[in-house]
């Protein structure tokens, strides 16, 4: 998958992005390189950045200002969209999952991966225009090596669910898989003789006669630093912890109320260093408007049920009056998650069957281990299950009322589903409790 880089096009593409800095005095005598890159954040973007280039034959340094490396990818919950794969053997092989039928799906805006990462193309985004910025030859050409990611990263260890055939285009790992990559990662990148500096952090770029030459770093005893490369490559995630970058591009969400937030282990660094330091540098600032997606997790303590449930499974979102409020599956999680905003700080509780809870997700998202930790209830009646979960039961009754009259015309009278999953809900019907609401992808970046 990296074949097409060279060597140099890797470092002049690196040193042109950032080549605008600030100008300083021309110095005298070339001082001498530590390193042909360096790269700052030891996140999956720098690491395999960082291999890539040692595959290439550079020189490679990196500053990962945590003890450990992998950032978020390793606290991630290991999604991956791609196209058909070795993985997908069990499908029917008549069924629309070529590569040229994802590329379909991203270009209505229905699949959002991978491009999320580069463009903002969630219809039910506040920021929709994102569709228009980017070349599409280049996007077409990410979206094309999907499949190829897959069989990279299980090269790196990762295991998969089996493919549910209700979401064909989208993986999920098995739990550990994520930090079996980045250990992979850096096993191979000692291999390749990449030095890798923890608990250093990289605080700006060294710039002389109009291009960047280094870094200088702090470490963690307060010591201070330079390095000198060709080229500095800056992959130090998001800025979602800071205020201030915060309200200057994300003013709509920088406006959450508290309880908004993430309830987990996410450590609250994604400062947007390497923003400001290509910022101070002069670099140009591309996409930081674009909308964060959502994660969400239940009352904290108990196991994660995903909002995936929303897009591969028959599962409804009601409010705390029983009520649904959205199309889920055409909204999916991040317009969920809107709506939800929306609607104030509210939470949204997920409403489902036990035919999804023994289908597809029951292992993959431990829906035995939520039931037992409070994490979900269980119950035969409406009246019942609204109790247990502090809900309004009239408006819970009539909305299973509704969802099942509605089922047995193949039509959702309230939003408009047409999808196979809108089905009729038997008892014993699901809860899941509080569905907390957290933005949680760090994009964006410098140009
Ligand atoms: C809970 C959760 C679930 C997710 N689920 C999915 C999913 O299912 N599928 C999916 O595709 N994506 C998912 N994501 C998003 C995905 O994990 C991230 O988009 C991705 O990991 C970002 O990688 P990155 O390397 O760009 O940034 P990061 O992972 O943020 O890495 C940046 C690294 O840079 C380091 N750093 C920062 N500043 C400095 C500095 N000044 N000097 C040195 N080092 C620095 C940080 O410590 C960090 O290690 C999820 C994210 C979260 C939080």
């Amino acid at each position: 998958m990296f074949d097409h880089i060279s060597r140099r096009a890797l470092i002049r593409s690196a040193a042109m992005g950032l080549a605008a800095g600030t100008i300083t005095a021309p110095s005298a005598a070339p001082a001498p390189l530590d390193a042909d890159l360096i790269v700052c954040g030891a996140g999956m973007a720098g690491l395999t950045a960082a291999l890539t280039a040692a595959r290439r034959g550079l020189t490679v340094v990196i500053l990962e200002k945590r003890l450990w490396t992998g950032g978020d990818g390793v606290l991630s919950t290991g999604h991956f969209a791609t196209f058909r794969t070795p993985l997908h053997k069990d499908l029917p092989q008549n069924l629309p999952i070529s590569a040229e039928d994802y590329w379909k799906l991203i270009e209505r805006g229905v699949i959002d991966e991978p491009l999320s990462k580069v463009r903002d193309n969630q219809m039910n985004s506040p920021v929709y225009y994102g569709v228009a910025k980017h070349n599409p030859d280049v996007l077409r050409s990410c979206a094309m090596r999907a499949a190829d990611v897959i069989a990279f990263v299980r090269s790196m260890g990762a295991e998969f669910f089996p493919v549910n055939p209700a979401l064909p285009f989208l993986l999920s790992s098995r739990p550990g898989s994520m930090t079996k990559i980045a250990t992979a990662l850096v096993a191979r990148l000692r291999e390749a003789g990449v030095k890798l500096m923890n608990r250093t952090r990289a605080t700006a770029l060294i710039v002389e006669d109009g291009a960047v030459k280094g870094v200088r770093y702090v470490d963690n005893k307060g010591a201070e630093g330079a390095l000198r490369a060709q080229a500095v490559l800056l992959a130090t995630g998001g800025f979602i912890n800071s205020p201030a970058l915060m309200q200057r591009y994300k003013r709509y969400w920088s406006t959450a109320k508290r309880g908004f937030s993430f309830e987990g282990d996410l450590p609250a660094d994604h400062t947007g260093d390497g923003i400001l330091m290509g910022k101070a540098a002069g670099a140009a600032l591309e996409d930081m408007e674009s909308v964060p997606k959502f994660w969400a997790g239940p009352a904290k303590g108990t196991p994660a049920v995903s909002w995936l449930m929303l897009d591969g499974a028959t599962a409804y979102l009601v409010r705390k009056n029983g009520r649904r409020f959205i199309n889920e599956k055409a909204a999916r999680y991040s317009g969920c998650a809107l709506r939800l905003f929306a609607l104030g700080s509210e939470p949204g509780y997920v409403l489902f069957d036990e035919a999804t809870f023994r289908g597809h997700y029951h292992d993959e998202l431990e829906f035995e281990k939520a039931l037992a930790q409070g994490g979900l209830f269980k119950a035969r009646t409406a009246e019942e299950l609204a109790a247990k979960a502090g809900v309004d039961a009239r408006g819970l009754k009539a909305t299973i009322a509704r969802i099942n009259a509605d089922a047995a015309k193949r039509r959702d009278s309230e939003f408009g589903r047409t999808d196979k999953l809108f089905r009729a809900l038997k008892a014993p019907y699901i809860f899941r409790l509080r569905t907390t609401r957290s933005p949680s992808r760090p994009r964006a970046g410098s140009k």
